[in-house]
C-alpha cells in the first residue's frame, strides 16, 4: 500500500457524529435509528413529513431549508415553512387533479425549485415520484415513462417541445402534464403549474403513507436490455437519516452542498432527503460544472459539508490547486465522494490543496443509501472505499456453482455483497421479478462489484465485475492501474479495459485524457508504459496506451469502460440512454 492514512484533525474527530466507530457498529440497531424519525400516527411514516413538517413543528420552520442559487445570479431561499407550505400546495394540485397514493409522478426538469418541491409534495400526496435527469432525449424519456406508467409529467415548456409532445402519444397512459414556466401560457395538452399552485391550499393532511409503501423510482441502466426501474419505499427516510449522520458527518447546523442531480439517486438521497431529514441547510445550483463558480459557491455560501464524484474532482485537479488561493474556504469542514472510484492521487491532492481529504463513499441505486464509507473521525485510508456503516454486513463473496460463499481471508477478490434488511434497500425491479431475485444468493444481495477486504477491515474496490480483466491468470481491476496512470503528473483522466490476446487471453489496454500542455506522441506513451510497469510490475501494466481527447461517459460522470470494449471489439453499443455527448 503505497500510501500514508491520513490523520484527522482533532476538533473534526471531536464533532463528529460517528467518533468511535467499532463502538458505533456494537450499539447500532435499526429500531432505534428509526426512533430519531417523529413518524405519523398509528405507525405511518412518509418521507416528505420527516424530511420537511417535522421540523416546523418541532418550531424550526424559519430556518432555511434550501437556498436555490440560479445560473443568472437569481437566488430564492425556502425556509422550512415555506418549504412546507409550497409542498402541500402541490399535492391539493394532484389531489385536484385525480392524482392519489401511488400513481407516479416524473419529472423532467433542471434543478429548479419547482423540482424540490414536486419531488416532496408528491411523497406527501402518497404518489410515487420518477425523477428524470433533463439532458435524456426522448427514448430514455418514453421507455423509463412507459416502465414506470406514468401518470404525471413535471416539465418545462422548452423540455415539453423539444424532446416530449412528439412522442406524448407513444404514452396513452400519461393524465397530465404540467409546465412550470408557462407564464399563463401553457401549450396545447398541458397545464400551467404556477396557475395551479397558486389556486391551491397551502394546508394539506398528509396522505397515510406506511413503511412499505412505495415512494421513488429511480431507473438505473443495465449492461444491455431495457434500463431498470429500482423500487424504493417510505421507510428509506432511515437510512437516509442516519447515513448523512454517519457518512456525511450532516449536523443541524451544517450548510450542505450535494451536487449530484435529482435525476439520479444521490442527487435524491442525499440532494434533497437525507439533509434535511436531519434539518440542515442545502444548497441547490442550477448550472453546470466550471471549476470558479464552485469555488465561489464553497466560499460564498459558507458551505460545511461539499458532496461530489470523481469526475468534477479529477477536473478540478486538471485545472490546479492554485487557483484555490483566492478562495476563503474555511466554513468548508467535510468533503465526501461517490459514484466511481477515487484515485488515492485525488484523496492525496484534496488533503494538501483543501488541507482535508475527500472521504470516499460506496453504494448503488438499488441500495438506496451510503454502505460503506470513510468517516470524519477515522483516519483515511488513501484509494479505499471504507467501512460498511453500522447496521450494514458487508462481505466478499465466492461463486459455488448455483451459490454464494463468504470469503473470509483478507486481501482475496471477490464479489462485494451486503446482507439484505436495511431500509433503503430496492424492493423490486419494476416488473422483472427475475431480474430482481437474480440479484439474492445464499442470504447474500451481490452487487456486481469486485472489491476486498483487507486485514483492518476497510474495503477497496477492484471494478465492476463486467470490467475486470484476465490476463495470463490473473485477475486485474482497472481501478488499480488507472490510479497507477493518474500518478503521472501528464494525465487528468484514464480508463483501462482488457482486450483479447492469443497468449495471455486479455491484456491491459488504457485510454488516456491529458491535462493541458501535454502532447499525445509517442514519447509520453511510452513514457506512461514505462511508469505503469514501474509502479505495477509487467503482468498487470498496460500493453497499449490510447490518448483521447474526452472519455465516454454517463450523464452522472461514470466512465463507460464497457463502451469503449464494446467500441475496440466492434460489438453493440447497448444500453447507452445515459451516455453524456462525447463531443464537449
Ligand atoms: P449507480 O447505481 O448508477 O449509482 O452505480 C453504482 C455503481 O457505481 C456501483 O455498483 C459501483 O460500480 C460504482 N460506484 C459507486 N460508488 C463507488 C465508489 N465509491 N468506488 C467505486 N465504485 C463506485
Amino acid at each position: 500500500m503505497p500510501w500514508e492514512p491520513i490523520e484527522k484533525r482533532r476538533s473534526d474527530v471531536e464533532r463528529a457524529n460517528l467518533r468511535d466507530y467499532d463502538e458505533a457498529v456494537q450499539s447500532f440497531s435499526w429500531d432505534k435509528a428509526r426512533l430519531l424519525l417523529d413518524g405519523l400516527p398509528d405507525g405511518a411514516l412518509n418521507i416528505a413529513h420527516e424530511a420537511v413538517d417535522r421540523h416546523v413543528a418541532h418550531g424550526s420552520g424559519d430556518k432555511l431549508a434550501l437556498r436555490w442559487l440560479g445560473r443568472d445570479g437569481h437566488v430564492e431561499d425556502f425556509s422550512y415553512d415555506r418549504l412546507r407550505r409550497e409542498t402541500n400546495r402541490f399535492a391539493n394540485v394532484l389531489r385536484s387533479l385525480g392524482i392519489g397514493k401511488g400513481n407516479r409522478v416524473y419529472s423532467l426538469l433542471g434543478r429548479l425549485p419547482a423540482l424540490y418541491i414536486s419531488v416532496l409534495g408528491s411523497l406527501k400526496n402518497g404518489s410515487v415520484f420518477c425523477p428524470m435527469f433533463s439532458a435524456f432525449g426522448p427514448e430514455p424519456i418514453v421507455s423509463r415513462m412507459t416502465i414506470g406508467e406514468a401518470d404525471v409529467l413535471v416539465t418545462t415548456a422548452t423540455l415539453y417541445k423539444r424532446k416530449f409532445a412528439a412522442v406524448r402519444d407513444q404514452v396513452p397512459g400519461l393524465r397530465h402534464v404540467l409546465i412550470v414556466d408557462a407564464d399563463g401560457n401553457p401549450p396545447e395538452g398541458t397545464l400551467d403549474f404556477t396557475a395551479l399552485m397558486q389556486e391551491a391550499s397551502d394546508e394539506f393532511d398528509i396522505e397515510r403513507t406506511d413503511l412499505q409503501d412505495m415512494a421513488l423510482l429511480h431507473f438505473t441502466s443495465g449492461t444491455t436490455g431495457k434500463p431498470k426501474g429500482a423500487v424504493h419505499v417510505h421507510e428509506a427516510v432511515v437510512a437516509h437519516q442516519v447515513t448523512g449522520k454517519f457518512a456525511l458527518d450532516l449536523h443541524q447546523d451544517d450548510i450542505f452542498w450535494c451536487t449530484a442531480d435529482p435525476g439520479w439517486v444521490t442527487g435524491t438521497s442525499y440532494g434533497i432527503i437525507s439533509p434535511l431529514t436531519i434539518g440542515a441547510t442545502l444548497i441547490v445550483d442550477q448550472a453546470e460544472f466550471d471549476a470558479e463558480r464552485w469555488y465561489s459557491i464553497l466560499r460564498d455560501q459558507k458551505v460545511t459539508v461539499w458532496y461530489t464524484a470523481p469526475t468534477a474532482i479529477r477536473m478540478l485537479m486538471k485545472i490546479g490547486g492554485e487557483i484555490l488561493k483566492q478562495y476563503d474556504l474555511s466554513a468548508l469542514r467535510f468533503m465526501a465522494s461517490v459514484g466511481e472510484p477515487l484515485n488515492p492521487e485525488a484523496v492525496v491532492w484534496s488533503q494538501t490543496v483543501f488541507g482535508r481529504p475527500f472521504h470516499d463513499n460506496w453504494w448503488q441505486t438499488e441500495t438506496g443509501g451510503i454502505m460503506i464509507a470513510n468517516y470524519a473521525a477515522m483516519d483515511v485510508v488513501p484509494g479505499s472505499m471504507g467501512k460498511p456503516l453500522p447496521g450494514i454486513d458487508a462481505g466478499i463473496v465466492e461463486h459455488t456453482g448455483d451459490g454464494a460463499r463468504e470469503i473470509t481471508r483478507p486481501g482475496t477478490i471477490g464479489e462485494l455483497a451486503l446482507r439484505p434488511g436495511w431500509p433503503s434497500m430496492m424492493r423490486a425491479y419494476l416488473h422483472e421479478e427475475a431480474r430482481y431475485r437474480k440479484c439474492f444468493r445464499d442470504g447474500w444481495y451481490l452487487t456486481g462489484d469486485l472489491a476486498l477486504r483487507d486485514a483492518g477491515g476497510y474495503f477497496w474496490f477492484v471494478g465492476r465485475a463486467d470490467d475486470v480483466i484476465k490476463s495470463a491468470g490473473h485477475l486485474i481491476g482497472p481501478f488499480e492501474v488507472e490510479s497507477a496512470l493518474m500518478e503521472h503528473e501528464a494525465v487528468a483522466e484514464v480508463a483501462v479495459i482488457g482486450i483479447p490476446d492469443e497468449i495471455a487471453g486479455e491484456v491491459v489496454k488504457a485510454y488516456v485524457g491529458l491535462k493541458a500542455g501535454y502532447r499525445p506522441d509517442d514519447d509520453l506513451a511510452k513514457e506512461l508504459l514505462g511508469h505503469a510497469r514501474k509502479r505495477l510490475g509487467p503482468a498487470v501494466a498496460p500493453k497499449q496506451i490510447a490518448f483521447r481527447e474526452n472519455l465516454p461517459k454517463t450523464r452522472s460522470g461514470k466512465i463507460m469502460r464497457r463502451l469503449l470494449k464494446a467500441r475496440e471489439l466492434g460489438l453493440p453499443e447497448g444500453d447507452i440512454s445515459t451516455l453524456e455527448s462525447e463531443e464537449r
